[in-house]
């Protein structure tokens, strides 16, 4: 069987605002897929759902053809789902080393996949000597020492200078080699671009399904004329699903 991960027709509300209103997609096991879309399209709240951080009003969430919809957060955790957050935490003043032993055993092999070398960055102290690029790194090695089957990143380049996104995406492609489906959460064209599928959504709605190719150039030709930053005005012209 190759999707890793399916969703039906969720919705979720928070505070009695409903909003992601109906998303379907399917993530097939070990691609990179986007999901991109506009600031304030549900993005965050749709990786909180997978993650099981909140509960849908609707629908279901299936992991390897498994309903997975009423599991803890813990129980997601243990069967291989994890999150990298869009604001990490911090864990100021540790050693890199001991914040990676934290989540598991294989730290110099992790920090490898994340292009670091583990002889100079296992007793660097996490602070502000360290650029928003190498944390960033540290925080994925984090997760690649879970072994997890899906990694969900939730903005991942947030935080990182222009110069090094590219380093940024190799990293996530290391991700997929070591066998991990990633559900890469952007809102940026040029991050998605190393996705192998993408799907757009927008206002708690899901737009469109496809090639990342497609994807991105349908969210560039229609975001840009869309002047509220949602699909608001053009949005009867869209299928909702593909
Ligand atoms: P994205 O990650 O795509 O930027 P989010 O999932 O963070 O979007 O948020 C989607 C929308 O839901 C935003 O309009 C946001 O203001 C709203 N939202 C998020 N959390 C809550 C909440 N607890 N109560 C009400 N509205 C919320
Ligand atoms: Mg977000």
């Amino acid at each position: 069987m190759n999707k890793m991960l399916r969703i039906e027709s969720i919705k979720v509300e928070r505070d009695g605002k409903e909003i992601i209103k109906d998303i379907s997609l399917s993530i097939d096991r070990g691609k990179i897929h986007a999901i991109i879309g506009p600031n304030g399209s549900g993005k965050s709240t749709l990786a909180y759902s997978i993650m099981g951080i909140y509960a849908p009003s609707a629908g279901k969430i299936l992991f390897k053809g498994k309903d997975i919809t009423n599991h803890s957060i813990s129980e997601r955790a243990k069967i291989g789902i994890t999150l990298a957050w869009q604001e990490p935490a911090r864990f100021e003043g540790l050693s890199v080393r001991d914040y990676l032993s934290i989540s598991g055993n294989d730290i110099e092999k992790a920090l490898k996949v994340v292009n670091l070398e583990p002889d100079r960055y296992l007793n660097r102290a996490i602070d502000d000597s360290l650029s928003g690029g190498e944390r960033k790194r540290i925080e994925l090695a984090s997760i690649v020492t879970m072994k997890p089957k899906i990694a969900i990143l939730d903005e991942p380049d947030s935080g990182i200078d222009f110069v090094s996104l590219d380093d940024l995406l190799g990293v996530i492609t290391n991700l997929k080699k070591e066998g991990i489906t990633v559900l890469l959460i952007t809102h940026r064209e040029e991050v998605a671009r190393i996705a192998d599928e993408a799907s757009l959504i927008c206002d708690g709605y899901l737009v469109k399904n496809g090639s990342t190719w497609e994807v991105t150039k349908f969210f560039r030709k229609m975001c840009g004329k869309c002047p509220s930053g949602k699909y608001s005005e053009v949005k009867n012209e869209i299928p909702r699903s593909v």
